[in-house]
């Protein structure tokens, strides 16, 4: 790769996260995070960000030799305080137009070393003391958007045939593909992108169904969905119009499980990176929504820890189909990274629901969300369980079935 060439995808990714990600405006500010690795793209981010009437950016910073020494070296006490100034701040921020932009370059495991308990804990205290202020992002109230940079240690695990220098240049090709910047305009490209995902969405709105069954190897799930469920691909909105994207990319259509009413079993097909460790080949039993059973091969504290998080831990959040002919799953690469890999397969997700895939989110009150069925919790954690032998179907109220997913893709 022509360092130019490279420079040029930067620039097209900073226009891409501004104009379609954060649907940037001017007078809106912006939050922005990023570390080391996504220095270069937060750059040209602000430069954009300036000359489209962006009235501040706040960066960021975060590093992971910081966080790791943090952890091996810090006072045992500081895994279970986060000032609660600091979200405050954030709130205060959010309160007064600022949007959220995370540039992340994930060590998938960067964590392996680390004494597991501080970091349950640690993520256990920044989940609870960011739980007020969680719904500015899971109800749409401000704009966010989460994308990726690769950094070496991130390249060597996803190609570790490649010596260093040839597998960050591999990744960074597979990213800026995956992510459409190769393409004329970039930013048409993610806007025609959004026009298909919104055609998946209505034909499954359309159908109304009421229940999804996922069948492939060591898969056998029956999920009721929320009465009022609403499916969303692509673009999602702000209730003053603005139109945004929380991922780049994205490839999915998802919508909200009822959190009591999942039956059955579920394989994982990917590994799944959490909290800077690994857990692989796992599977996932449920009785009347709740996780009743697990295995995993690799990793299972990891799952363990996380569902001692709280009771909607145990529960699905999200339901979300992706083909497994997406521009990111033909790659064949396994990212070990959930913004890619759950991009490229049909995921579930543990954990809290989004607002938005009720119809009549803004008229109910949370107690009336809980009772028609949506999941509520600290954590939300996507694992794959796509691939070319899964068959999703869609179960209408009459009992009529729709072939949604056949070996994989779209019928
Ligand atoms: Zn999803
Ligand atoms: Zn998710």
């Amino acid at each position: 790769m022509k360092h130019s060439n490279h420079l040029f995808y930067l620039e097209n990714y900073a226009k891409v996260l501004l104009d379609v990600g954060l649907g940037l405006r001017s007078n809106d500010g912006i939050l922005l995070s990023f570390d080391e690795v996504g220095l270069p793209l937060a750059r040209i981010v602000v430069r954009e960000a300036y000359r489209r009437g962006a009235k501040d950016v706040i960066t960021i910073f975060a590093d992971d030799t910081m966080n790791l020494d943090r952890y091996n070296f810090g006072m045992d006490k500081i895994f279970d305080d986060m000032p609660k100034f600091k979200v405050d701040y954030r709130e205060q921020a959010f309160l007064d137009n600022y949007h959220s932009l995370y540039i992340t370059s994930p060590n998938p495991e960067l964590l392996k070393d680390v004494d597991g308990d501080r970091v349950a804990r640690w993520q256990k205290c920044v989940s609870q003391a960011t739980e007020p202020i969680q719904h500015y992002q899971m109800d749409n109230k401000v704009k966010w958007c989460v994308a990726s940079v690769p950094g070496p240690a991130w390249a060597k695990k996803v190609f570790p045939e490649l010596e260093k220098s040839q597998a960050l240049e591999a990744l960074w090709n597979l990213i800026f593909e995956a992510t459409r910047m190769k393409e004329e305009d970039p930013v048409e490209a993610w806007k025609r992108h959004d026009v298909l995902l919104k055609e998946k969405e209505k034909y499954l709105d359309d159908n109304n169904f009421d229940k999804i069954l996922f069948k492939g190897p060591g898969t056998d799930l029956e999920i009721t969905l929320v009465k009022g469920h609403k499916w969303i691909g692509g673009s999602s909105k702000l209730e003053r119009g603005d139109v945004f994207m929380a991922n780049i990319p994205t490839e999915e259509v998802f919508t909200m499980p009822h959190a009591k009413r999942v039956e059955g079993i579920v394989r994982a097909t990917k590994p799944l990176s959490l909290q800077g460790q690994l857990v692989e080949n796992f599977s996932i039993e449920f009785k009347e929504g709740k996780v009743v059973a697990f295995e995993a091969e690799k990793g299972r504290e990891v799952l363990e820890k996380l569902f001692a998080m709280d009771e909607g831990a145990m529960r699905l959040g999200e339901v979300a189909l992706v083909p497994d002919d997406s521009p990111i799953s033909r790659r064949g690469v396994l990212f070990f990274n959930t913004l890619f890999d759950e991009n490229a397969s049909c995921h579930l997700a543990l954990g809290n629901a989004y607002g938005e895939n009720l119809r009549q989110a803004q008229e109910l009150s949370d107690e009336e969300k809980k009772k028609l069925g949506m999941n509520t919790s600290m954590v939300h954690v996507d694992f794959m369980v796509g691939g070319p032998e899964l068959e999703v179907l869609g179960i209408k109220e009459d009992g009529s079935q729709v072939v949604l997913l056949q070996d994989g893709n779209w019928v």
